[in-house]
């Protein structure tokens, strides 16, 4: 049985950049010359930082980062 994959996405329509994403989660975060957060690379989040990636996601005050398993 493969294993889920586990995915960050910043939904750019939401974004309205507090960087608290990239504050709370630097390794699956970066921000643009505006300042608005997004997903380094895919999004793929490993084990280890499943924590800060629901973390960054119950902490975006426009519920802009999304979860998801592949
Ligand atoms: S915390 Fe939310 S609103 Fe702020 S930069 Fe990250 S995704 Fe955008």
């Amino acid at each position: 049985m493969a294993s889920k994959i586990l995915k960050v996405r910043v939904d750019r329509e939401r974004c309205q950049g507090h960087a608290r994403c990239f504050a709370l989660a630097p390794e699956l975060f970066e921000l643009d010359q505006f300042g608005n957060g997004r997903e380094r690379g895919d999004g793929t989040v490993s084990a280890a930082l499943e924590a800060k990636a629901r973390l960054a996601q119950s902490n975006c005050p426009e519920l802009a980062v999304e979860v998801t398993e592949e």
